[in-house]
């Protein structure tokens, strides 16, 4: 058995949803008669306290597929330093919507409410129009954002009439972090973004929700970026699972990513990053000098333990359905083993 780190994306459909796809009726979606997908959209609708909501392949198509929806070409679209929509979309505004990405800082407490307002484009020949302002919650760097911050924030986008989009690709574990249910979370912004396949532990999949509205020029436009689907309630029928049984399990994750965090520091050197542990992800800091990146990764791969290298100077564990407290207790030991032999 593999014990796979590098993220929850890893996650393998459970045994319960594997009998659902095997046995869910489906329908030819694109024409809106896959009563599994319309299921798990409705279901998705209620739960995020969303109109409507929208079956879509991935997480990063569900973020482009609302930044076209919602934006022109040439905008200005304002997302946070360092988010998923900026280094992990392959660039995928510029080549899709047209759209010109711009940065806001985002600090440990939180978007700084008032430097992102100067960043709002006032009426100038020279300017192009601010089309959207994006937010993630949970981050990428394992923090989550305040829930009266992400308030703070959609309250001067409506103010000038500007749309917020939420990447909420980890809403359930930002919601459970913060203390606070998903739909809250989901109420800061114009739309939101989730996926199903991460600790939800569902194949394939992500939602994107809005209003009616909003949603069905979404659904013409993943026509045109050939996300129109078929059957999917195969798909979606372990989608439904996820929303449904897999949520309340990622308290599990959370509780390992602690654990995990307690036990790397008992590794000389390894320096957890404590501010951002609060969800299930654990970055720390290993010097080269006690044992370097390519020695620790091929070392562990060799004791069936996967990890990604460091980015940023940072190695990443992802704790996730596939992970017991047995297995990061056998990370460790394997850990202790080769920083020893190697320094
Ligand atoms: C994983 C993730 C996505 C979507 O990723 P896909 O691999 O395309 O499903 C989007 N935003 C964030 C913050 C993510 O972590």
């Amino acid at each position: 058995m593999i014990i796979d780190l590098r993220s929850d994306t890893v996650t393998q459909p459970t045994p319960s949803m594997r009998v659902a796809m095997a046995n869910a009726p489906v329908g030819d979606d694109v024409y809106g008669d896959d009563p599994t997908v319309n299921q798990l959209e409705k279901l998705a609708a209620e739960l995020l306290g969303k109109e409507a909501a929208l079956f879509v392949p991935s997480g990063t198509f569900g973020n482009q597929l609302a930044i076209m929806t919602h934006t022109q070409r040439g905008n200005e679209v304002l997302v946070g330093d360092a988010c998923h929509i900026l280094m992990h979309e392959v660039g995928a505004a510029a080549v899709l919507s047209g759209v010109q990405i711009r940065t806001f800082p985002v600090l440990d407490d939180g978007i700084d409410v008032e430097k992102l307002g100067l960043m709002l484009r006032g009426d100038d020949i020279h300017f192009p129009d601010t089309g959207l302002i994006c937010m993630e919650n949970a981050k990428s760097s394992g923090k989550t954002v305040p829930l009266a911050n992400m308030e703070a924030v959609y309250a001067l986008a409506q103010s000038q009439n500007i749309p917020i989009h939420i990447d909420g690709a980890r809403i359930f574990n930002a919601a459970l972090a913060l203390g606070v249910e998903a739909k809250e979370i989901a109420a800061q912004g114009d739309s939101v973004n989730v996926c199903l396949s991460k600790g939800l532990c569902a194949p394939v999949g992500s939602l994107l929700l809005g209003t009616k509205k909003f949603i069905k020029k979404a659904r013409k436009n993943r026509k045109l970026m050939g996300g129109g689907l078929r059957q999917a309630g195969i798909l979606a029928a372990a989608g439904i699972i996820g929303l449904t049984e897999m949520v309340s399990r990622l308290e599990e994750d959370h509780q390992n990513a602690r654990y995990l965090a307690n036990r790397l520091e008992e590794i000389d050197s390894c320096s957890v990053l404590r501010n951002r542990l609060d969800i299930n992800m654990v970055f720390f800091t290993l010097p080269e000098s006690v044992i370097t990146e390519s020695t620790l990764v091929a070392g562990l791969l060799e004791k069936n333990v996967k990890i990604s290298g460091q980015e940023d100077g940072e190695y990443r564990f992802v704790t996730n359905h596939g992970v017991s407290s047995d297995d990061i207790d056998w990370v460790i030991e394997s850990m202790k083993t080769l920083v020893s032999r190697y320094s």
